[in-house]
């Protein structure tokens, strides 16, 4: 993988580019995505972006949110748009089984790949150019240093800045995570000149659910958690059936994993949701307790230090057995 700064170059003419990101994507994978988007399609660029699944409602109102097709939903169309595509973004993913069906396609295409991400453990080999950097905040964050490197500090607009501001919001939990260096808030206020409207992204992400995922986290947090105190652990784990009482839709749980972490002393926070064709695992700890290490040791996954994620075959009951069988291998790391 060559250094960003060798790659600008090749952008001084119109291309036919295709940004993609992991799937499921969050507010840090579709805001970096459309903040791209918007960027290179102002500087005369022919872009197309590419979800390899569906997205969480909250995400719906985004500049440019009505552009973005979804793999799963039109396959044939972005295999052709893909395939006559001069340049590949990948954002806020750095191997493309991240990408789930869309990955062999990812894998094969001709076009330069170029990876801007901040997960450990790129798999830079697969990539032309890129930026791997895992002291970023988002990587919302490192798509504002490409535009900036790019020369576009003043092609700055409210899209983009919204688009941006919302991903460094959501992965820095508002602001709340170590990674909110100065560097944040430095690009935050820049993004502010522009005069976009902070306080609607928060009620968009934030203020905008139904009644019922109120009521399902009511229920989750009453008869779906354990605390594991010796170990200073918090899990949760969540049936197909619970989901379907509350009408869970994608989205909706995210975030719950926090709610584990609000409790006094807890360092780990686990939560597994019975997703039809596997259990999905949300870590979160904080401090010292490397959950990248721990999704990537045992539940075929990873992330960042203090957020991972990883995935099981086993039923609900079988991997959070599992869960309290590996976890006393921690118990000194978590005292
Ligand atoms: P979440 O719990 O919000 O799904 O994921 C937390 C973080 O871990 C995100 O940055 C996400 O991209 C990453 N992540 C989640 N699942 C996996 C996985 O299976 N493999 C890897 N490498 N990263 C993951
Ligand atoms: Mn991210």
């Amino acid at each position: 993988m060559q250094l960003i700064s060798q790659f600008y170059p090749l952008l001084s003419q119109p291309k036919q580019i295709v940004i993609t990101m992991h799937q499921k994507p969050d507010g840090d994978a579709m805001g970096s995505t459309l903040g791209l988007y918007h960027f290179l399609r102002n500087r005369g660029h022919h872009v197309t972006v590419i979800s390899p699944t569906n997205w969480a409602d909250f995400l719906e109102w985004l500049p440019g949110i009505e552009s973005v097709i979804n793999f799963e939903g039109y396959r044939e169309k972005c295999l052709g748009i893909l395939d006559k595509a001069d340049i590949l973004f990948c954002l806020d993913f750095n191997i493309f089984h991240r990408t789930k069906h869309l990955a062999p396609f990812l894998a094969a295409a001709k076009a330069i790949k170029v990876l801007i991400d901040h997960h450990e453990q790129p798999d830079e080999p697969n990539f032309d150019y890129g930026i791997s950097d895992t002291g970023k905040s988002s990587t919302c964050e490192m798509v504002y240093d490409f535009i900036v490197e790019a020369g576009g500090r003043e092609e700055l607009t409210q899209d983009i800045a919204t688009c941006l501001y919302t991903g460094t919001m959501t992965d820095t939990g508002s602001f709340r995570f170590p990674s909110t260096k100065a560097s944040v808030h430095r690009m935050v206020a820049e993004l502010k000149e522009t005069g976009f409207d902070h306080s609607q992204v928060h009620n968009h992400i934030y203020d905008n659910f139904l009644e019922s995922r109120l009521r399902f986290i009511g229920f989750a947090l009453l008869n779906r958690m354990e605390v594991l105190y010796e170990y200073n652990t918090a899990i949760m784990y969540i049936h197909q059936a619970d989901l379907q009482k509350y009408h869970i839709k994608t989205g909706d749980t995210e975030g719950l994993v926090n709610y584990l972490l609000t409790i006094k002393g807890i360092r780990f926070g686990a939560i597994v949701i019975d997703r039809a064709e596997e259990r999905k695992w949300s870590f979160r700890s904080k401090g010292g307790f490397d959950v990248n290490q721990f999704a990537r040791n045992h539940f075929e996954g990873g992330g960042h230090a203090n957020a991972s994620g990883g995935r099981s075959s086993d039923s609900v009951e079988k991997t959070v057995e599992h869960f309290k069988q590996v976890i006393q291998e921690y118990k000194n790391q978590l005292q």
